[in-house]
């Protein structure tokens, strides 16, 4: 793994817990050497996720459309700035220039992002890892939310477990470097087939 995608919000959160979780992640990035790709923008959790991986050497590259690149304010210090055309096509550049997918605290856009790319995974059309770093519980009620629909039999078991949910930069990153795939697809079989 070189690169790990970080999505996160734009918005501070309500308690500090948040952005010491983004600044933990970023140490724990940059002692595995492992470089950031996020969404370009200087504010919210997002760019302090940038800065913290700036200001302790690492590699920092964002990805931000042009529509948004006015209103989200981009970073002027990054190691890398791409700016797209499209939302869709930020979220692919994201995609192909990473190994792994990290979903912090964040709103509408972290949620949708983490959930897409995870989508993929489930289907198929990557094979890299996917997981929530449970900031101060964040993520709690939607693991919970999670567990649900594999009850009702909407996810199977083997899809569930590869978004992986730790509190623990580190460990989510050693679970990371060890992932498998799931070799269960995601069709049901037709009957007679
Ligand atoms: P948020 O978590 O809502 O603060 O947003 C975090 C990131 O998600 C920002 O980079 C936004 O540009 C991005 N974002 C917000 N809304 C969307 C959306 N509908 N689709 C994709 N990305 C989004």
């Amino acid at each position: 793994m070189k690169n790990i995608c970080v999505y996160c919000g734009s918005n501070p959160g309500r308690i500090e817990a948040y952005a010491d979780g983004a600044r933990a992640l970023a140490k724990a990035l940059v002692d595995r050497g492992l470089g950031l790709v996020y969404g370009g923008a200087s504010v919210g959790i997002m760019g302090l996720m940038a800065d913290s991986v700036l200001q302790l050497g690492g590699r920092a590259v964002g990805v931000i459309p042009e529509a948004l690149k006015q209103k989200e304010i981009e970073h002027k210090g990054l190691s890398e700035l791409h700016v797209t055309k499209s939302m869709h096509e930020r979220k692919t550049l994201m995609a192909e220039l990473s190994d792994g997918f990290i979903a912090l605290p964040g709103g509408v856009g972290t949620l949708e992002e983490i959930f897409e790319i995870w989508t993929w995974a489930q289907l198929g059309f990557h094979a890299k890892p996917c997981g929530l770093l449970n900031v101060a519980g964040y993520y709690d009620t939607l693991t919970t939310f999670l567990d649900h629909t594999v009850a009702e039999q909407f996810v199977k078991p083997a899809h569930r477990s590869t978004l992986m949910v730790e509190h623990a930069p580190d460990t989510l990153l050693d679970r990371f470097a060890s992932y498998q795939p799931p070799t269960v697809h995601k069709w049901i079989e037709k009957s007679g087939t």
